[in-house]
């Protein structure tokens, strides 16, 4: 079991589609990760779009339904070969990379995150990136561990001295407010309006069937909250996320100019590029954050340029494509409907 998990991890992971990697005499190159009896599997699917082998596997297992019911939990999943693939098409019409001018979700080691706020700083300059929003869990998340407004207050001061030291990078200080259960925030208007930028993201009743659509208007109509991060909560193969009337939220944080997150990170890919078209449809604007709780994860934003790109979001929606004056003029507008 853990073999065909490692190997369908590194699968996921790969720059390059499995079709390039069959060599001209039919071989499988060499990929770290993949032992023979999985190589034996992805030639099968190469060969005929399915595996008899996985197939007997799964009949004889007695788990099939369930097994079905994962699989389908797997639409809409870009692996890191077809991000690539979207990013390159000149057939779309959604943003390019060189049009993402910053990250509006990360977490560092003041929450659940491990960089500091140097390295995170370092690694967004490296990036070309204009601005960033380092967005740490709110203390009603403790198993995230959460931070209390006093350990807030003192991450304020680190992040206005390292703005200090480097000009042509802007570090935005927000937080990742819990919604709960009835919709609304871990977080006082008073607490909310200490940061720059808020996101609201639920992180609790995600496996639910029951519709869930009030919960998230509620978050949305609250005055403090600028972007709905991980909308559904869904995560690959394992959790389906909220069951929502998707254009009623979308309606609504349209009206109320809350931007709908795609978030970036593989495993989730939340909002896929299916639901994001309706959010467009809506009017929606959009936040491409990734999420990142390492600073090599910081590439997870590519995941969701890659989303909008198929989904053909313009670039005058996304928040991240905006210069910095307009995203900050954009935050500090809490006269919204
Ligand atoms: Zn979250």
């Amino acid at each position: 079991m853990f073999g065909y998990k490692r190997a369908a991890a590194a699968v996921f992971a790969l720059p390059d589609p499995l079709t390039d990697l069959v060599t001209a005499t039919g071989e499988l190159s060499k990929i770290a990760g993949i032992g023979p009896a999985s190589a034996r599997v992805i030639h099968e699917v190469l060969e005929t779009g399915a595996s008899p082998t996985v197939e007997r596997a799964v009949d004889a297992s007695g788990r099939r339904a369930d097994i079905d019911r994962r699989r389908a939990l797997r639409a809409h999943f870009l692996s890191r070969a077809e991000v690539l693939r979207v990013l390159r098409d000149p057939a779309l019409t959604g943003p390019c990379l060189s049009n993402y001018c910053g990250d509006l979700q990360m977490h560092s080691e003041w929450s659940d995150g491990s960089p500091s706020l140097e390295e995170i700083s370092r690694a967004c300059q490296q990036r070309g990136y204009l601005y960033a929003a380092v967005t740490d869990h709110s203390h009603g998340l403790k198993i995230a561990g959460g931070m209390s407004m006093a350990e807030a207050a003192e991450q304020r001061r680190a992040i206005e001295f390292l703005n200090a030291s480097t000009p042509g990078f802007r570090f935005l200080q927000g937080i990742e407010a819990n919604i709960g259960a009835d919709g609304q925030l871990d977080l006082s208007p008073e607490e909310a309006s200490a940061f720059e930028v808020v996101l609201a993201a639920p992180h609790s009743r995600l496996r639910r069937t029951e519709d869930q659509t009030d919960r998230l208007v509620t978050a949305v109509h609250n005055p403090a909250v600028r972007i709905l991060a991980h909308p559904r909560g869904r995560i690959t193969g394992s959790r389906a996320g909220i069951v929502a009337d998707w254009q009623t939220v979308f309606a609504s944080a349209a009206r109320a100019g809350v931007a709908i997150e795609i978030d970036g990170d593989p495993s989730r890919q939340d909002l896929d590029y299916t639901l994001a078209a309706g959010a467009l449809a809506a009017g929606c604007l959009f936040a491409l954050d990734s999420d990142a709780h390492a600073t090599s994860q910081l590439a997870y934003a590519e995941t969701a340029v890659a989303h909008a790109r198929l989904a053909g979001i313009p670039t005058d929606r996304i928040v991240n494509c905006w210069p910095l004056e307009r995203l900050l003029a954009w935050l500090a507008d809490r006269a919204r409907s």
